[in-house]
């Protein structure tokens, strides 16, 4: 399987000019920030591994991309979780669903601690969410892209911003380039996030530019702004961004345009689709609840 150069497409948001990287469109199964983060484990051989095992949420991106990962590799694939609802149980769906149907061999248990975890000398231990060092080779990969297509379209100031979970993406990329790159903190505050950072590289001068939503957002949790911001965006752009992330990324954005006001701005979309089926579900169910 190869990655290809994701394309960079115009959009007209907020009254503004702004350019989406399209890693969403990398690959049908393999694609988003999680491919970027994996690409290192795909292009290279690992003759004494045969399973990869990470940990994680039941619905989570990094999952199904793990799963996909393991299929080609020809690995197996072993994922521990806390806690299974029994309605996912009952009616698999999204990331769940196709990690499954890849093969994912699921471990419930409620006192796993990641931390604990001793690989054996067959297994390739993966840190929650992809956080993992060997991301830079395919976040390198990106950088190189947006370098590329900055040159070939003669842009001098970019800004770049996407939304975080790790910040694992956003760091390795403002590694990699000159341009500034905003980000915005989807899992726990800025604090929370600048620790992340610093698991990863402790040179703080380093760091992307951290912007915060006016509003505190619980991971994972529905917000109804949510998701009529996200059916705007669809409807007007006719892109279709994901569900959990990226509502905070562009609210965050509407909030600091003036930051973006001089310039280009440059937002990546990392892919996530596949989980968007739980989300609409779950905002349907609220939305019929509340019609009630
Ligand atoms: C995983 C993920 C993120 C967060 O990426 P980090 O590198 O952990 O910050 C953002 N958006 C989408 C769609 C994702 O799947």
């Amino acid at each position: 399987m190869t990655l290809t150069n994701s394309p960079i497409e115009q959009i007209t948001l907020f009254n503004r000019n702004i350019y989406i990287k399209r890693d969403d469109l990398l690959h049908k199964d393999f694609s988003g920030n999680k491919a970027r983060k994996f690409h290192y484990f795909l292009e290279n051989d690992f003759p004494n591994i045969d399973t990869v095992v990470s940990f994680g949420s039941n619905q989570s991106n990094a999952m199904y991309s793990l799963s996909v990962l393991a299929k080609i590799k020809n690995w197996k694939f072993k994922y521990f979780i806390n806690h299974l609802p029994s309605f996912l149980e009952e009616h698999p769906n999204g990331n769940y669903k196709y990690a499954l149907l890849n093969g994912m061999e699921l471990i419930v248990d409620e006192d796993f601690k990641m931390t604990k975890y001793e690989p054996k000398e067959n297994e390739l231990f993966i840190e929650e969410g992809g956080a993992v060092r060997e991301a830079s080779f395919g976040i390198e990969q990106l950088a190189n892209e947006i370098k590329e297509w900055k040159k070939e379209n003669n842009i001098q100031n970019l800004k770049i911003f996407l939304p975080s979970g790790t910040g694992t993406t956003a760091l390795f990329l403002q590694k990699f380039l000159d341009d500034v790159v905003f980000t915005t903190p989807c899992v726990g505050d800025s604090e929370y996030l600048l620790y992340q950072f610093s698991l990863l590289e402790k040179d703080s001068s380093k760091y992307p530019t951290i912007l915060n939503p006016k509003k505190k957002y619980h991971f994972g949790k529905l917000y109804s702004e949510h998701f009529i911001l996200w059916n705007e965006i669809k409807k007007s752009t006719h892109i279709e961004f994901d569900l959990l992330y990226d509502p905070i990324g562009w609210s965050t954005v509407q909030e600091h345009l003036e930051i973006f006001q001089d310039g280009e701005v440059l937002y990546i979309h990392q892919g996530g689709l596949l989980g968007n089926e739980t989300m609409i579900e779950r905002y349907e169910r609220k939305v019929s609840v509340l019609k009630k």
